[in-house]
């Protein structure tokens, strides 16, 4: 196969093309190096202008102000889910769990083998379709931090909003929407994401870190599930994803060429309309998300039989259309259209849901 196809994975995900292009280009030796930059020390000039690159990169992105650490660390997002209390829940406190998908029900569970939790808020009720309202939100204003999941990967159901927590330290797992939209950092306490859906490969997990936060961390922690180690050694105590972060570089220079956060998050809402359109134009699909919290990143959506979600899966790959069955856990149609995830592809899409619907409606 020559020939790229449209790749609706929900991750690891699409990259954007020039990215991949110009990873071919220095695949055997980076310029001026000689050697790809899998084969170069991480202690080296070259890698480290990488990794301050990276840094820089999502710095600018995101603006991420003074006083916040960025760590590029292992183990996926889902080390997150344990380092998280680990380093931030002191034996007598409880900490605030906001559930509104599968990932932040996976997140509280490890939080409650460390120690006191308080579920502020569970969707379970409505399946998993919306975000709680504020007087939904059951906090506790002595909690160590409130944790949410800004963009539901499952269920495709996406915070539009910051969570109002008061001075309770706020903790994202951004995995999912990470600049997909301009955000503003100062509200958070700490922010993390899996690389490998909208910042490069997998294998890197981006977290961003109040430093104040950082002192609070108690003493003999093991050493590489201690946040500080990370920070002190620069991300270099011991040797990180050097691809993984090279290529994240890169995602992160092709979307300052795409004018920012804003300019993506236009193109992404506009990605995503299309498809919410098409969902709604007749009753043959039905879409999961309640309209106010419908994800940008991963549209869910129902057929009238889960035969038909089926046929309609098989047909969209033999199309060209990859990656749409939905999660195994609720099953249906998952379109993920990440920053990189081009406009051609939502309109083959579209296109297959009209024909689709024609034949089968
Ligand atoms: C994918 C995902 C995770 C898990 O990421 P890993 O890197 O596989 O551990 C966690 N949270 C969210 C919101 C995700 O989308």
């Amino acid at each position: 196969m020559t020939e790229r196809i449209f790749n609706f994975s929900a991750g690891p995900a699409v990259l954007p093309v020039p990215v991949l292009e110009r990873a071919r280009e220095e695949m055997l030796s980076l310029p001026g190096v000689g050697m790809s930059v899998m084969e170069i020390s991480h202690r080296s000039k070259p890698f480290q202008a990488i990794l301050d690159g990276a840094e820089g990169g999502l710095r600018d992105l995101l603006g991420i102000p003074e006083g916040y650490r960025v760590l590029f660390l292992q183990g996926g997002a889902s080390l997150q889910f344990s380092m998280i209390p680990i380093n931030f829940l002191a034996p007598l406190a409880s900490a605030d769990y906001v559930l509104t998908g599968s990932w932040g029900k996976k997140a509280l569970k490890e939080a409650k083998k460390h120690g006191a939790t308080n579920v502020a808020a569970d969707m379970a009720d409505g399946q998993y379709t919306r975000v709680p309202s504020a007087d939904e939100l059951n906090l506790d204003p002595g909690a160590a931090y409130v944790h949410f999941t800004s963009n539901e990967t499952i269920e495709g159901v996406e915070w539009k909003h910051d969570p109002e927590v008061g001075a309770v330290p706020l903790v994202c797992d951004a995995s999912s929407n990470i600049c997909s939209r301009p955000v503003d950092v100062s509200k958070y306490a700490l922010i993390y994401a899996g690389a490998q859906k909208n910042l490069g490969p997998s294998g890197v997990t981006v977290v961003i870190v109040r430093e104040d936060l950082l002192e609070t961390i108690p003493a003999n922690l093991h050493t590489m599930l201690d946040y500080r180690t990370h920070a002190e050694n620069g991300s270099l105590y011991n040797t990180p994803n050097t691809w993984g972060i090279y290529i994240l570089n890169l995602v992160c220079e092709w979307a300052r060429e795409q004018g920012g956060l804003a300019s993506i998050h236009q193109r992404n809402e506009e990605k995503a309309r299309k498809i919410y359109d098409q969902i709604d134009a007749t009753d043959f699909y039905r879409g999961h998300a309640a309209r106010e919290a419908r994800s940008n990143m991963n549209v869910t959506f129902r057929l009238p039989t889960e035969e038909l979600e089926k046929r309609f899966a098989t047909e969209a790959t033999a199309a060209g259309l990859d990656g749409l069955k939905g999660h195994r856990s609720v099953g249906g149609i998952r379109a993920s259209i990440y920053n990189a995830f081009p406009p051609a592809g939502v309109d083959a899409l579209t296109q297959f849901m009209r024909d689709f619907e024609r034949t089968n409606g």
